[in-house]
């Protein structure tokens, strides 16, 4: 039986896909050896894999809100928090792979620090990507603009500078790409299926895309209107009132039931009493929801719109930032999805009500379901680590 050991960063969206893997794992006689934070202690204890806490060497991931959303705009700052995570990792984690031996390392594509020991200490690699897989081809199409490429190459001396730390510490990274970048010569399991990943055909045979791990719902949504409309700005950077008020005073004469997810870092008592077909709360129960939605006005997080496509629904599409920009892109060109043109209230009815109105939005998205139905899983992950290290181990022969 082997020894694997996963890295993640500390985001429930890039954990939860892993969870099943692992549990399979552990199932069949393997040791997991998991490096994550203490909030995610429990759920990955859970799985049956040894949980290796991280926090005591890693102060850069106590991050503050505006922080996170520094990350996906400013590509100097990103590579400064991997570098220095990495650093400050180095010796808990060389120690601990000298003890544990693993046969192979699994690390999230954002968790650089795994990827990077994984060079350092030649141990058979797997990268594990929870968004889309991205390459030079899938940046073009998810159109990377002039004023990004721009502002990447200004910040390139800087960056050189933090792969020059990582060099002196015996860590042999070629280059910027090869922390962000996805190879077609690295095995890399992608949790999501090659019809909804822009350019799939672009990508070696290296790659497995298993699909997304969708957790069940916990909870019942009772439909009260014939039409749900769900709305979610997501978890992380959800303070946004008057948004919210423009949605309220979308919907408050129509024929539809409204279940708005606020989030908790506004003060919703400023909404001021809603009326009887609208629900706002902190969060709700997302999966319950969308069994339920015929419409999901989205952030457009990885997560959020996967989970409503598995569920066919449609999604009206308000992304905030490059990442989310990338999937609601990809949305609209497989006609699942169209963009919110105005945060006015009378542009977020007609969004919502074209949605409603065409067959084709929901037809898209059953189509894109199906795609997520069909593909192998927790398994096909699970039979992907095992094929990487059989043939790791047959090379050692
Ligand atoms: N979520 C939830 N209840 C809510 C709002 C969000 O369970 O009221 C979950 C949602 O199902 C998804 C995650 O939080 O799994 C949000 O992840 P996503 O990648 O969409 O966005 P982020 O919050 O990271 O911006």
């Amino acid at each position: 039986m082997s020894k694997i050991a996963f890295f993640c960063i500390p985001a429930h969206g890039h954990t939860n896909p892993t969870l099943g893997v692992v549990k399979e794992l552990v199932r069949r006689g393997h040791s997991v050896f998991y490096y994550s934070y203490e909030p995610f202690r429990e759920k990955i204890e859970k799985t049956g894999a040894h949980f290796v806490s991280c926090d005591a060497f890693d102060p850069e991931q106590r991050l503050e809100p505006a922080d996170a959303a520094r990350v996906s705009s400013d590509i100097a700052f990103s590579i400064k928090i991997l570098v220095d995570t990495t650093l400050a990792l180095d010796h808990m984690v060389c120690a601990q792979m000298e003890k544990d031996r693993p046969d192979c390392i699994v690390a999230d594509s954002m968790a650089f620090w795994g990827k990077a020991v994984a060079l350092k200490l030649e141990i058979p690699f797997i990268s594990s990507t929870t968004t889309f897989a991205f390459n030079q081809q899938s940046a073009k199409i998810m159109k990377q603009s002039a004023k990004q490429a721009l502002s990447f190459l200004l910040t390139l001396p800087k960056i050189n500078r933090e792969l020059k730390r990582l060099r002196l510490k015996g860590y042999p990274v070629k280059n910027v790409l090869s922390i962000l970048q996805n190879d077609n010569d690295t095995d890399t399991i992608v949790y999501t299926s090659k019809a909804f990943q822009p350019c799939a055909e672009s990508f070696s045979h290296k790659y497995t895309f298993v699909g997304p791990s969708i957790r069940p719902a916990e909870s019942a949504v009772k439909k009260t209107r014939e039409k749900l409309i769900y709305i979610s700005m997501g978890t992380v950077d959800n303070d946004r009132l008057d948004f919210y008020r423009n949605c309220i005073a979308a919907f408050c004469d129509s024929p539809y039931q409204v279940i708005l997810s606020a989030g908790d870092l506004c003060d919703l008592s400023q909404l001021g009493q809603t009326p009887e077909n609208i629900t706002v709360c902190k969060t709700v129960d997302q999966i319950a929801v969308l069994q339920k939605a015929d419409v999901f006005l989205s952030h457009c997080g990885m997560n959020s719109v996967t989970e409503s496509l598995y569920h066919g629904v449609p999604l009206l599409l308000y992304p905030q930032t490059t990442e989310q920009s990338g999937v609601a892109l990809r949305t609209a060109q497989l006609g699942a999805g169209i963009y919110l043109e105005n945060t006015d209230p009378a542009s977020i009815r007609n969004g919502v009500e074209q949605l409603l109105h065409n067959p084709q939005y929901r037809k898209a998205a059953a189509e894109i379901a199906d795609s997520f139905h069909n593909c192998g899983g927790t398994l096909a992950a699970a039979d992907k680590i095992e094929q990487v290290i059989q043939s790791h181990s047959r090379c050692k022969i």
